[in-house]
């Protein structure tokens, strides 16, 4: 190998980086990792043989390339017996996510059926169709916030119900301080006639492909999911960057990066196995790490620029793993268990935001089939008054919660872990509106090439974060200085909100 590439990061971004590069070229990846474990947001955490996958992701993408690339890795099986004794293989499942509000279930997305009526009341209904009607009259004329973006789309009386709240868990600040592009991401082409004609669709619908390009994101009904949570698929990828020579180096976490004109020449990280700061060069720098955190390292960066960065915000994570006897919730069929992979909590009453059920995410996630395997979603920011509870505070904290929202008994606890993600969503707001100086700045850099969601800042799925780490390397063997390519990955018009 003639060249090295230096990758700050082991998530789904620097793993692929280092993956294509080994695969596809002679360029030698060195990973540095400052936790110890592989798979970023996107690892799965062993709990005492129970497995907890702390986001729920879901393996669905648009883009052939992707789905190709982790059908390659960890091939589909679904030949029950075959499923049964394969480790190394994709599972198909089914998704149900619904809405828990008023002590009932919803569907989500919300349906207008005659359920949703009955639960939600004659009244409520009539207020949330007379504002829907109005926006449709009177539409929104400056979509500027999210607030403005939801109440164009579902009316104000339906987003006061279902979406305000919920969005409030998540980011701490009120909708109408983010900015509108966050909807337009991540709600994309959803709004309430495509809700309908899909539910209508679906009445006469054969096609059960896992290849649902038509259908928008939210919506999509079945997806690939490893069998053991999704930090199986990164576990693999980084077994096969080792044996074609790549390395990964655990507990390093990157400090400085050293430029020299318009070039990037070495980083510098602390070792924390050893306790000792080490430097090396490279040719070319992949960085996955946060844009704050990079440009904070970098040297000779305006007072602008840093400026810029260190306002970037980012919305941390507690996941609460809890082994249950049983739910108190009971499915309405002969099932055992009710079959959501995620449950979006709307209660106001609660921090909690979701609850994962990992039995239904996958059954290889739980040691004893009997038990059932529960994530608690909270959303903080590091150092708040979630974030500095202690480990043991935050378990009776979550269960009391659980308990009083009639989810659970608190003498089905069986067992429980905290686990804390920091800067799992980058935020967009903050100094969001200046980042395109932060972009201009960084791109100069011709050898250092930012990939993945906090090292681009932008709120990336993993086909995402994986797309601009191919289309890094795609660049690096056509010899395409331009990034602009790699910016433009989750910001083409299909992603974006249809007019
Ligand atoms: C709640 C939730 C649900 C999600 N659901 C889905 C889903 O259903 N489907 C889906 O595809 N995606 C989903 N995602 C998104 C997915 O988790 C991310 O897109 C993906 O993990 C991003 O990969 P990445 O490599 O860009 O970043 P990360 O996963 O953040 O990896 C970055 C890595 O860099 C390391 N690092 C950071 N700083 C340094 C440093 N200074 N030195 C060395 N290393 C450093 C970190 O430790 C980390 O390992 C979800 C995310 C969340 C939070």
């Amino acid at each position: 190998m003639s060249k090295t590439a230096i990758i700050i990061g082991a998530g789904p971004a620097g793993l692929t980086a280092a993956y294509e590069l080994v695969t596809r070229t002679d360029i030698k990846p060195i990973i540095f990792e400052t936790t110890d474990y592989l798979g970023g947001i996107s690892r799965t955490v062993n709990y005492k043989g129970n497995r907890m996958d702390i986001g729920g992701h879901r393996f669905f993408s648009k883009s052939d390339r992707v789905m190709n690339w982790w059908l390659n890795i960890l091939p589909l099986e679904e030949n029950a017996e075959k499923v049964l004794s394969t480790s190394k293989i994709m599972i198909l499942r089914k998704r149900l996510s619904r809405i828990y509000f008023l002590r009932n279930f919803f569907d989500y997305p919300i349906s207008l059926s005659f359920d949703t009526i009955k639960k939600l009341g004659f009244w409520r209904i009539s207020k949330i169709g007379f504002s829907y009607i109005k926006v449709q009259n009177f539409p929104v004329k400056n979509i500027k916030t999210l607030e403005d973006f939801f109440i164009s789309r579902f009316g104000r009386e339906l987003y006061k119900t279902f979406f305000k709240d919920y969005t409030e868990k998540v980011w701490g600040v009120p909708c109408n301080e983010i900015s509108a592009e966050w909807g337009a991401q991540r709600i994309k082409g959803l709004s309430i006639t495509k809700a309908i004609v899909h539910a209508a669709k679906n009445l006469v619908k054969t096609d059960k492909s896992i290849s649902q390009k038509n259908v928008e994101t939210t919506l999509i009904e079945q997806f690939l999911y490893p069998k053991f949570g999704p930090g199986q698929l990164w576990e693999e990828v980084a077994e096969i960057v080792k044996q074609k020579g790549g390395e990964i180096h655990f507990n390093c976490d990157v400090k400085q990066i050293e430029t020299s004109n318009n070039q990037v020449v070495a980083i510098k990280y602390l070792d924390k196995n050893t306790n000792h700061e080490k430097s090396i060069s490279g040719d070319y720098f992949f960085s996955t790490m946060p844009v704050k955190d990079l440009i904070s390292g970098m040297n000779s960066v305006s007072q602008n620029i840093r400026n810029i960065a260190s306002g970037l915000q980012y919305r941390d994570f507690i996941t609460v793993g809890l082994l249950l006897n049983k739910l108190k919730v009971k499915p309405q069929n002969s099932e055992k268990l009710i079959q959501d992979n995620w449950i979006y909590v709307q209660e106001r009453e609660v921090k909690l935001g979701r609850i994962q059920i990992f039995n239904n995410w996958s059954p290889f996630m739980v040691q004893d089939a009997e038990k059932v395997w529960i994530g608690l979603e909270y959303f903080c920011y590091e150092g708040d008054e979630l974030w500095s509870k202690t480990e043991e505070e935050f378990k009776q904290f979550a269960i009391q919660e659980l308990a009083s929202i009639d989810i659970i008994e608190k003498s089905d606890v069986v067992d429980g872990v905290v686990i804390k993600m920091p800067k799992t969503y980058p935020a967009y707001f903050g100094t969001y509106a200046e980042f395109h100086q932060i972009k201009n700045y960084v791109n100069q850099f011709e050898n250092l090439i930012l990939i993945g969601r906090n090292g681009m800042h932008k709120y990336n799925n993993q086909d995402h974060s994986m797309l601009t780490a191919m289309i890094a390397v795609d660049n690096i063997i056509n010899g395409n200085k331009q990034k602009e390519n790699i910016w433009q990955v989750n910001s083409e018009e299909e992603y974006h909100e249809k007019k």
